[in-house]
């Protein structure tokens, strides 16, 4: 690759070619992109050579931080020794193998099974296709319907972007493809009016049954969740959530699946942030923290109740990729797995770095102002922009308040998200403790900044 141009060069050459993913093209092209050449651990460096502390690891998936050597050390083996085969026709080959059972090992007690994809898109797809083919080979096909949330997000394929609810979305291209229903999402904080936390998780909760029986029971084949929604806002349903979606799932019958491609390989400090909300799902969609975004990779966790009908009664599942189990990335997937259980950096998520990064932020932020509350577990969390703290006043114009704030963050060299009016935090697993001090007052200074501006 030819690292000698410009930043303006580059910039051209990308306005010229290249269309950005969720991007006004038009603006950005006037703008010109930021051009990031490196990275190294938790940060990351521009063509114009400054530093920036990377506060959302990628896009939530760069859980062993930048520049392992042992990571691009295991590719490079890969694909010297396989750089490819599939294993759609009678052949496996040992990298799935090894990956597959290595998974065995770091789910939750169930899961012996994995399907593998290259995103969690494709995840979410198979997800679809396989709740529904469950239903058939179960002698129940009408059972279709799968029930999401408003403000989920499950991807951006055509599937994944049906099973999500976000309007933006579902108004480009005439989604939700039909049997996708959504009901409201745990957001207390901006829609939970005058109800208690407990008392709206349980309202919220039960619009599950309600949907169930609306559609009816013998039609509904699956409720999927974020254990906590990670694009929607980092936000945490109150304690009375999971249990009560949980004991609805069970009295219809109806599968349960977590989406975990964000909460998975350790975020929460737990290995599957269904652990931290014990959520005891049939199905999970993994991807992102696999292989800490080194090598696309993603793919569906099964558990015994699916997979035993899948493989003993259902013959040909007609869904695979190209690049399903694809041996390079699944040696990503093992050296990074191996990573994160030798160093043992989930342990330390849940016992250290966690616990220090929620004190530190919640200290940094009780008396700010513009912050009603800051959601979060182990190294993710959401901060909630506020007009008002006594009454939960939200902005009128939704979404503007979190842009200038994260303009801020981007012109002061921090990496944070914004949703609406949350900022959101999910540095690599990786960070230390006066990474964090740093990345806490960083935080603070842009919030501030941005509290200045609004006068
Ligand atoms: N599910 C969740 C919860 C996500 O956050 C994402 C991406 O951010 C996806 C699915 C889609 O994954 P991908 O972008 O790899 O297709």
């Amino acid at each position: 690759m030819n690292t000698q141009r410009t930043t303006q060069e580059w910039q051209a050459l990308d306005a010229a070619h290249h269309i950005h993913p969720f991007s006004d093209m038009g603006a950005l092209n006037r703008a010109g992109s930021r051009v990031i050449v490196r990275g190294e651990g938790v940060y990351l460096w521009d063509s114009e050579g400054h530093q920036i502390m990377d506060g959302m690891a990628g896009l939530w998936c760069v859980n062993v931080g930048y520049g392992r050597k042992e990571l691009a050390d295991a590719a490079a083996r890969q694909m010297q020794e396989l750089a490819y085969y599939n294993t759609f026709f009678k052949t496996t080959h040992p990298a799935v193998i090894e990956l597959s059972r290595l998974l065995a090992e770091v789910t939750p007690p169930g899961f012996e099974h994995f399907f593998f994809t290259n995103s969690g898109s494709e995840g979410n797809d198979t997800i679809i296709r396989m709740v529904r083919r469950y239903w058939d080979i179960i002698g129940q096909p009408e059972r279709k319907v799968i029930i999401s949330r408003h403000n989920a997000y499950h991807g951006s394929t055509v599937g994944a972007a049906s099973l999500g609810g976000m309007d933006y979305m579902h108004s480009q291209g005439g989604l939700p493809i039909p049997d996708i229903e959504h009901i409201d999402q745990p957001y207390w904080y901006a829609e939970g009016g005058d109800l208690s936390p407990e008392a709206f998780g349980l309202k919220v909760a039960r619009q599950l049954e309600e949907k169930i029986l609306a559609v009816g029971p013998e039609r509904v084949a699956a409720f999927i969740g974020e254990p906590f929604q990670g694009a929607g806002g980092v936000i945490f349903p109150p304690d009375s959530y999971w249990p009560e979606i949980q004991r609805i799932c069970r009295q219809y019958g109806i599968l349960l699946v977590a989406d975990e491609v964000i909460g998975g390989f350790g975020r929460t400090g737990h290995w599957f942030a269904s652990q931290h909300f014990g959520i005891e799902p049939d199905l999970m969609t993994i991807a992102k923290g696999m292989t800490s975004g080194y090598i696309p990779m993603g793919g569906v966790a099964i558990s015994r109740r699916v997979a035993d009908p899948l493989i003993n009664e259902g013959g040909d599942f007609n869904h695979g990729l190209t690049y399903s189990g694809h041996p390079v990335a699944a040696a990503v997937a093992i050296r990074n797995i191996g990573i994160l259980r030798e160093e043992g950096i989930v342990e330390r998520v849940m016992n250290d770095t966690g616990p220090y990064f929620q004190r530190c932020l919640k200290e940094a932020l009780a008396d700010n102002p513009l912050i009603g509350e800051v959601a979060g577990t182990g190294l993710v969390a959401g901060m909630q922009l506020t007009r008002n703290k006594a009454t939960r006043e939200l902005f009128p114009n939704r979404g503007e308040v979190g842009l200038l704030c994260r303009d801020f963050c981007f012109a002061n060299n921090l990496i944070m998200r914004a949703t609406g009016e949350r900022m959101l935090l999910s540095p690599p697993l990786v960070i230390s403790r006066s990474e964090i001090d740093e990345l806490v007052s960083r935080a603070q200074h842009c919030i501030t900044l941005t509290a200045r501006k609004l006068g």
